[in-house]
């Protein structure tokens, strides 16, 4: 199968970064939301972009105008007919997400495949809501679609190796590079990272630096582009705080318990950048 058509549902930060990739890569998106004012603003943020990377000599006017000409925004999942795949990028809520998945199975031809952007979902879970969990399969973009290298391509319980091939495939077109990983939660980057970040609060809190240093620290010592303090105020504390109570009951392991001080932060409403205060006042 040739993948020439893409199907996206969810106009958000996610879905139009995914709908942008692959107009810029030459193939046809169909971007589904809710609400008119959703798929506009989509698509609006879509031509956005594209026009400060003409300003900065990235990409031609023509170009631009041929890779919005590509994408179709909707309110009718009708519209996701004709795609070869569908990428469901709405919004993270495990109920949501299942009654998505359940509409889409029931509307698009048995050999399209759906995939999840996902970032905490068990993809084995979504797999089984649909009648073709062969033909499921995690696909974790990352934030700005656009610039990011990475796609986190997740193979759940039963995803056949010819869709996780064309999936690999895509991801390659869209100019990604991917991984492969199990279904686990949190996947590979964010297994790693949040837990990092966990321990930035836990040296924090114990006093050993301040701030500005440990930030420093991270930054000069390992390369980071961002130390983790700085990181966890983009990410929003309470995101951070949240994914950690999942790895700890999931995993069961105490090495997940999520930092004291984290806690803290987040029960006094400091949450970072969202609310001008989290490490670091904005
Ligand atoms: P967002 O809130 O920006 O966008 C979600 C969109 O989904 C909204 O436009 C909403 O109207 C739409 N939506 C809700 N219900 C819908 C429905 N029934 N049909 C069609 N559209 C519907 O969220 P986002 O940040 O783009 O996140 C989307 C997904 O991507 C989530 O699963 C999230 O976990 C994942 N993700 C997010 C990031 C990130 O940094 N934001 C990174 C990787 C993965």
């Amino acid at each position: 199968m040739t993948i020439r058509t893409v199907g996206i549902i969810g106009a958000g930060t996610m879905g139009n970064g995914i709908a942008q990739a692959c107009a810029v890569a030459g193939l046809q998106a169909v971007m589904v939301d809710v609400a008119q004012a959703a798929v506009d603003k989509g698509v609006a943020t879509v031509g956005g972009s594209l026009e400060r990377l003409v300003k900065k000599d990235k990409l031609t006017a023509a170009d631009k105008d041929a890779a919005l000409a590509r994408i179709k925004g909707s309110t009718n999942y009708e519209d996701l007919n004709g795609a070869q795949i569908v990428i469901e990028a709405a919004t993270e809520n495990e109920e949501l997400k299942l009654r998505i998945l359940k509409q889409v199975d029931s509307l698009v031809a048995p050999e399209v495949i759906i995939a999840s952007n996902t970032s905490s979902i068990s993809i084995t879970k979504l797999a089984a809501a649909t009648s073709r969990a062969d033909r499921f399969i995690g696909m974790h973009f990352f934030n700005p679609v656009p610039m990011m290298a990475l796609v986190e391509i997740i193979r759940g319980l039963a995803t056949s190796d010819e869709t996780h091939a064309l999936v690999q495939q895509l991801a390659k077109d869209l100019g990604k590079t991917p991984i492969t990983v199990k279904n686990a939660p949190g996947f590979v980057v964010n297994r790693i990272l949040v837990p990092m970040i966990n321990e930035a609060f836990f040296v924090l809190a114990e006093g050993l630096a301040t701030p500005e240093d440990i930030d420093a620290g991270m930054k000069l010592g390992c390369n980071h582009p961002i130390g983790p303090l700085a990181l966890a105020d983009m990410i929003g504390l309470d995101v951070c705080l949240a994914v950690m109570e999942v790895y700890l009951r999931e995993y069961g392991d105490s090495k997940y318990r999520p930092c004291p001080l984290l806690k803290e932060m987040c029960a006094a409403g400091r949450l970072g950048r969202k609310t001008g205060r989290g490490v670091y006042t904005y």
